[in-house]
């Protein structure tokens, strides 16, 4: 069995963990600090923090046993209040040069394919995955390198740092651990102490830790589950050669289902040994954000992928995270068109259809769309537009009556040439239309309007 906890961690200074590979002057940083560097910081507490060293009998049989088979710590995510950084796919695309009426944040690939945005017509751009945190948590500190004690000219360092408000949480495991054996270590992990991560440990990096048992999460429902990287995964196949082939290695897992698209990208990633004061090998991984879409995949197999995948899992490599084809986000075209959120119309289809960018307002909301379009096309092509209208509100009911995302279906009736050409303002009623829960008084409507029965 596991143990399962949530740690936290709440800077006292500001967090600058130093990323491999520095460019001139300007240093990046994690803005998620990796598995590794937290459990290096907890190894250093556990041997030589001056008030919460492990002070227990037998301190290094428990250590080796503790750090080198069960503790496995995953990447500290930074969130501020109740906003948390998002994990990013790597199918996700943009709008490379947005205008106005482009739709707003990112799209999955894996609910619908796109070569264009569907609004402009405009380049996408992919997605590099890993985690995307809000930009305004990251402040700039500015310091000299200095030569016995005095600065030393044209060697200004700007370093980013996160914001003093930010704190970090992230995931920890204990594997194949029974309560009662392990109660001296869970009763030091359980206090709280402060520890340091991060390079300049005198002055950054200095964090309050706590930790809190966790329940996993119930496993997605659906036949259809979406798999994505919290962290980069070191793979290896079959003859224990590196890979990057996650189709073939999610597929060759006792119990796998199908293995349909996958997003991947190759990266190094290295670490530094925090105790030991050497580099750990450079490696190939499979960066964050990487995504593969599992079918008929039995529910013990999710489970046990679930746990994590590839190499030094103990470090943060390889978590995982599966959830509902439901939850990709992607661009809903019809919240274009001010469709008030919530509202009296609630009916169990509107939770596919709810809109993950917020709606915007409009003083025509109340009115009703098809008659609004009706009024709108000129008369050449009036009827062939509501007709394929009709067909797309059909097509939609089907959709949602299948359990299909309705955004996918939304924005595929969307490209097709009798709306993509349509003005702006007729296109938002047709995007509005699909949108209302109430789409089957449209197809009553439109019945009405082409004034035959199709
Ligand atoms: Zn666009």
């Amino acid at each position: 069995m596991s143990l399962r906890f949530t740690y936290t961690l709440t800077p006292r200074t500001r967090v600058s963990a130093g990323r491999a590979g520095s460019v001139l002057n300007t240093r990046e940083i994690h803005t998620v600090i990796p598995g590794t560097a937290v459990r290096g910081a907890l190894g250093t507490a556990w041997w030589s923090h001056p008030t919460a060293a492990f002070d227990g009998h037998d301190a290094e049989r428990i250590f080796d046993r503790l750090f080198g088979r069960q503790l496995v710590v995953g990447p500290a995510v930074p969130f501020v209040g109740d906003r948390h950084a998002e994990l990013c796919g790597l199918s996700e695309v943009s709008c490379k040069y947005p205008g106005s009426e482009c739709p707003p944040g990112r799209h999955d690939l894996v609910a619908r394919r796109l070569d264009v945005c569907p609004m402009c017509g405009g380049a996408i751009e992919r997605s590099r995955g890993g985690w995307d945190v809000d930009g305004s948590w990251l402040v700039d500190t500015t310091r000299t390198a200095l030569k016995n004690g005095a600065a030393v000219d044209e060697q200004l360092f700007t370093r980013k740092a996160m914001g003093r408000q930010v704190c970090y949480r992230g995931r920890l495991t204990v594997r194949g651990a029974d309560e009662d054996e392990l109660a001296a270590e869970l009763a030091w992990l359980q206090q709280r102490f402060d520890i340091s991560i991060g390079g300049q440990r005198s002055t950054l990096g200095r964090c309050g830790w706590s930790l809190e048992p966790a329940v996993a999460p119930p496993l997605p429902e659906g036949n259809t589950i979406v798999f994505r990287l919290r962290s980069p995964a070191i793979l290896i196949g079959a003859f224990g050669q590196p890979t990057f082939d996650l189709k073939g290695y999610l597929g060759a897992r006792a119990g796998a289902g199908d293995v349909g698209a996958t997003w991947t990208r190759p990266e190094q990633v290295s670490g530094w040994h925090g105790v030991a004061g050497v580099p750990k090998p450079l490696e190939w991984a499979l960066a964050t954000g990487s995504t593969a879409l599992l079918s008929g995949w039995a529910r013990s197999s999710l489970q046990e992928v679930r746990q994590g995948v590839g190499l030094r899992q103990r470090e943060g490599f390889g978590e995982v995270e599966l959830f509902a084809v439901g939850d990709l986000r992607t661009w809903d075209l019809a919240s274009e068109s001010g469709e008030k959120p919530g509202g009296q119309k609630h009916r169990s289809q509107d939770r596919s259809i709810a809109s993950v960018a917020p709606a915007r307002v409009s003083s025509e909301a109340h009115a009703d769309p098809v008659e609004e379009l009706s009024g709108l096309l000129p008369a050449e092509l009036r009827v062939k537009t509501l007709k394929a209208l009709r067909g797309a509100c059909r097509q939609l009911m089907l959709t949602v009556d299948n359990g299909l995302p309705a955004a996918t279906c939304i924005a595929d009736a969307l490209n097709q040439p009798w709306a993509r050409d349509l003005g702006p303002d007729s296109r938002n009623l047709v995007a509005r239309t699909l949108k209302d829960p109430d789409i089957g008084d449209h197809v009553a409507r439109l019945d009405t309007l082409i004034g035959e029965p199709g």
